[in-house]
């Protein structure tokens, strides 16, 4: 059995894997690390719309709750945590990655139009996610990104588990500046410290590096990043 397994309920089932056949993902897929099943919301409609004006009056379909009631009792097994995408759910952040792929699968639910009839989201006890503060006209990118954030931290994905842990977000900070060859370009030189050969001393100027980067462009992780040092933990995203 796959090590996570993807359940996506959506009008547009063609989307996917789109992106996410590709390179580490694709591979992954293809390896059977992951699996992915996806279900077309239409095939629930019967004879019936997949949407309907909304009670109360007001612009645009919203999709019923009983095609995705359908939908949803006949494909998510119970243990998968189910996951709807709105710009209206909790921000997604890296903790949830993580959290995620440990459980070790997910079902989510790509509305389209005005969105999905609340009833079938209080039935299911959706988990609502958001990819930010903007408005797509679907949720299959929201969801595509969502998943492209959990399956590269499923193990053998990656193949550097540090990696994942020297990036942006893995101690709280945003990720120091990365260089490569040559050494100098366009007039500009790698800063000497990288090159030394000393390897504390490069860890101690990543680390201030990540650390000032963060104060500059995000006061709100910085925050939080100090409260946590003060407290004496190491770091905010737990791995593992
Ligand atoms: N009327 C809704 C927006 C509907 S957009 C509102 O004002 O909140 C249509 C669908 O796109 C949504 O049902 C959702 O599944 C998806 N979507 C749009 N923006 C999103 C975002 N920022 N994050 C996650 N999903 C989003």
């Amino acid at each position: 059995m796959a090590s996570f397994r993807v359940c996506v309920l959506t009008l547009f089932p063609d989307m996917f894997p789109g992106p996410l056949g590709y390179s580490l993902a694709g591979k992954a897929l293809e390896a059977g690390i992951w699996s992915l099943k996806t279900v077309n919301i239409r095939h629930y409609a019967r004879n019936q719309h997949v949407d309907n004006a909304p009670f109360g009056g007001g612009p645009g379909m919203v999709m019923r709750a009983d095609v995705i009631d359908a939908a949803l009792r006949e494909n998510r097994e119970s243990w998968l945590p189910f996951v709807y995408m709105t710009p209206r759910g909790q921000a997604l952040t890296q903790e949830d990655a993580w959290a995620l792929a440990r459980i070790g699968g997910v079902c989510i639910l790509c509305g389209r139009f005005e969105g999905v009839d609340q009833r079938v989201l209080d039935k299911h006890g959706a988990n609502e996610l958001s990819i930010g503060d903007y408005i797509l006209s679907g949720g299959e990118l929201a969801a595509l990104v969502l998943l492209d954030s959990i399956i590269r931290l499923i193990p053998g994905v990656i193949k550097s588990m540090e990696s994942l842990q020297e990036e942006s977000f893995s101690r709280g900070l945003l990720e120091y500046h990365q260089y490569t060859r040559p050494r100098v370009w366009s007039d500009r030189a790698v800063p000497g410290v990288l090159v030394s050969g000393h390897h504390k001393r490069v860890k101690e100027w990543r680390r201030i590096q990540s650390e000032v980067i963060t104060r500059e462009r995000r006061p709100d992780l910085w925050h939080r990043y100090a409260v946590a040092m003060a407290d004496g933990q190491g770091g905010i995203v737990e791995q593992q």
